[in-house]
């Protein structure tokens, strides 16, 4: 049916236009143009891109626009249209904003370079070649290959010329198309997929015959890719296609290589370090083709995949599937949102899953299973009472049991260890010892970390340098010290008490590419290291394991102020668990009776979660709560402060009807960056549209600041909040 009005949301991301406008679509567009065109349209002083947000017969508005051209007639399908308008009312941002999430910009813009391909075909009856040698060999070649090739590439090739390709093309034999030039980051594919067969049985795949919501517990660093491999195979047998979503672009790329091996027409890849080439070949390819398995990233569940079947999402606790931009959306969130547009099954699994999991798992009918091999796949863990090691007068940074380990490395066992420490550099502090000063970033006010090799202080967040002290700038005592432990110091004591072990730092000062990272990761399998110390890049997935493993100071993990502090160290107590092959991990404390240090050392997910639920609805915090935290910031401090206390009065105003609290304002000097100032305010509610309300009623005065040059963002459930 044909419509004469368009609802267009225009391409500009800002409050003031953000709602729809009409237009009026020309009679020779009325057939094409639908809900997800991509048009221009009039705008202002010049022409603009927008998207169609609905189409009507008729509207109020007199002195109706017309639309100037159409660029795509179905870029957004139906379902990317209900998420678009489920993003807005569910994280509280733009609409244009919540569309450029779901189409990646060079699908938006078409910007990506046009070049010109050629296509055999077929010609009619015999053909009769004649002298024209050289044009039946260019034809028989085209013919012969799997894929129009770009025309350059076969000139270049069969070292023919423009002319002769033109000629060809005349006589109807061949096709020259100038198309957008895309490039498959999975070629070249194998012609026949690998058979597969999963060596272990997994009777919990049966329970995937009818679609459902499932939270999977799998062992640390147990090798889930058969079980997946599996679901894949059965899910595309039935014709349906599937998401697999994991922390991080490299990972994907891993995977995506893995999988074209067993289903080359079917994988697509997608994540943001694809080139632009790459990723408008892959978008294209999901939308166009049925069934695929697409592998990508966080944002990658807002791919055109056609007939939805599963969704999993790997590793669902990684803080990689929450958007740290608007919308800052929550990936299970959308993803279960998008099953329940589209039917089909959502997976998220994890050796560790995170709290919002469990609440999934209580509340919302998500049946909970474990892997069958979880069991066999733990690892022992000690925990290592440092204040015992004190009192018998072991003051080194490793405890008895570690020193055991490393003598024992050192009689040539060919076994391997890893030191996990939190800071890269020498000491995460440098205090004067006679007056307490702590020497501090001066643009952000973090305390200054002490790097031996590069011999200065660094702010790791700002990564403003200056050089090391020598006497305290307070009170020019020359009792200024190092404190604390960073991966450069468990180096220095290797390399003085086990001067034979041969070691290496993997860290973000030392560690900057994937090659590089793939290089130690060889070099450790080839058993060039006795021991690797390292932050978090040793729990990257494909990163080799070892026999043994170290929390070298657990304690300074386990102490942070934040509400989720203590689920995110249980987490890190599991990574680091699943980085153990045989042996065992040591975790080092000075507080082994700490119940989440308990818990997790005998990975005990379940009474953790009971114990961690238990103080989460007590204080109300998420998930138990619903939370919306404004942040504002901006360079004057006293109209940043201003703006968060009219905008507490006026949410205060709101909470007086019940269900809603409020905290704050209070100014975040903690987080007070590169010169501009921070603060909160934020709400709770039982409900999400609670939130939704109070957003709504607060907009106006929320412009007001913007336009003041104040950045207002919001956060739904933030983590690491104080
Ligand atoms: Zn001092
Ligand atoms: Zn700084």
């Amino acid at each position: 049916m044909s419509h004469k009005v368009a609802e267009v949301i225009i391409d500009i991301p800002h409050g003031d236009v953000d709602r729809v406008f009409d237009y009026s679509i020309p009679q020779e567009l009325q057939e094409k143009i639908q809900p997800g065109s991509r048009v221009k349209v009039p705008f202002g002083h010049g022409l603009r891109n927008g998207f169609v947000w609905k189409v009507k017969e008729k509207t109020n508005i007199q002195k109706l626009k017309a639309i100037s051209n159409l660029v795509n007639e179905s870029l957004l399908n139906p379902t990317q249209l209900k998420l678009v308008d489920w993003l807005v009312k569910n994280y509280f941002c733009f609409y244009i904003t919540a569309l450029q999430a779901v189409i990646p910009p060079e699908i938006a813009r078409e910007e990506v370079p046009k070049e010109s391909r050629v296509y055999p075909l077929p010609g009619e009856g015999p053909i009769n070649w004649g002298r024209a040698g050289k044009q039946k060999k260019i034809w028989e070649h085209l013919n012969s290959l799997s894929y129009p090739p770009l025309k350059a590439d076969l000139e270049r090739e069969l070292s023919t010329s423009s002319s002769t390709i033109n000629t060809l093309e005349k006589k109807g034999l061949i096709k020259v198309k100038k198309e957008i030039m895309k490039i498959d980051p999975l070629s070249p594919r194998p012609k026949k997929g690998k058979n597969f067969e999963s060596e272990r049985e997994y009777s919990i795949e049966e329970k995937f015959i009818s679609p459902g919501k499932f939270l999977l517990r799998f062992g640390p660093g147990e090798n889930l890719w058969p079980f997946y491999c599996s679901l894949i195979k059965k899910t595309l047998e039935k014709k349906k296609g599937i998401i697999l979503l994991v922390p991080e672009a490299s990972q994907a790329d891993f995977i995506g290589k893995m999988l074209v091996n067993l289903f080359p027409g079917e994988t697509i890849l997608l994540h943001s370090e694809l080139s632009s080439k790459e990723r408008y070949d892959q978008w294209w390819r999901s939308k166009n083709n049925r069934p695929v398995v697409l592998v990508g990233t966080r944002s990658a569940i807002f791919s055109p995949v056609q007939d939805l079947g599963l969704i999993i999402i790997h590793n669902e606790e990684n803080e990689a599937f929450r958007q740290q931009e608007n919308p800052r959306y929550i990936t299970s969130e959308v993803a279960e949102k998008r099953i329940e547009i589209e039917g089909g099954s959502l997976l998220l699994s994890s050796s560790s899953p995170s709290v919002n999991a469990f609440y999934l798992k209580k509340n919302k009918n998500y049946s909970y299973l474990e892997s069958p091999f979880l069991i066999e796949n733990e690892k022992p863990i000690e925990l290592v009472d440092m204040r015992e090691e004190f009192e018998k007068g072991n003051i080194s940074i490793f405890s008895e049991s570690v020193k055991t380990v490393l003598k024992d490395l050192k009689k040539g066992t060919s076994k391997t260890i890893f030191f996990y420490v939190n800071r890269r550099g020498y000491a995460p502090f440098i205090l004067c010892r006679s007056c307490g000063y702590v020497a501090r970033c001066e643009k952000c006010n973090r305390t200054m970390t002490l790097h031996k090799t590069s011999n200065a202080l660094q702010c790791h967040y700002c990564k403003t340098q200056q050089e090391p002290l020598e006497t305290c700038p307070k009170c020019q005592s020359k009792f200024i010290r190092s404190l604390g432990i960073g991966t450069e110091k468990v180096a220095e004591e290797i390399k003085k008490y086990f001067p034979r072990l041969k070691y290496m730092i993997v860290d973000s000062d030392r560690i900057k590419t994937q090659d590089q990272l793939e290089k130690v990761s060889r070099e450790i399998k080839e058993q060039k290291w006795d021991v690797i110390i390292g932050t978090r890049l040793l729990f990257k997935e494909f990163f080799p394991r070892f026999d043994f493993g170290v929390m070298v100071m657990a304690d300074t993990n386990l102490n942070l102020p934040f509400y989720d502090s203590q689920e995110e160290f249980f987490h890190l107590v599991i990574s680091n668990a699943s980085r153990v092959r045989e042996g065992k991990l040591f975790i080092q404390t000075y507080y082994p009776e700490q119940k989440t240090l308990q818990f997790a050392s005998k990975n005990d997910w379940d009474k953790f979660m009971e114990n961690e639920w238990e103080f989460r609805k007590k204080y109300s915090y998420p998930p138990a709560k619903q939370l919306l935290s404004f942040s504002l910031s901006g360079k004057l401090e006293k109209e940043v402060a201003q703006g968060a206390k009219k905008l507490a009065k006026e949410i205060s105003s709101l909470a007086c009807k019940g269900e809603l609290d409020m905290m704050g304002p209070v100014s975040v000097s903690f987080f007070q960056e590169k010169g501009k100032f921070r603060w909160q305010v934020f709400c709770r509610a039982g409900k999400r549209e609670m939130l939704g309300s109070v957003v709504n009623q607060t907009n106006g005065l929320v412009r007001e600041l913007i336009r003041k040059g104040i950045v207002v963002n919001l956060e739904l459930n933030p983590k690491g909040m104080l």
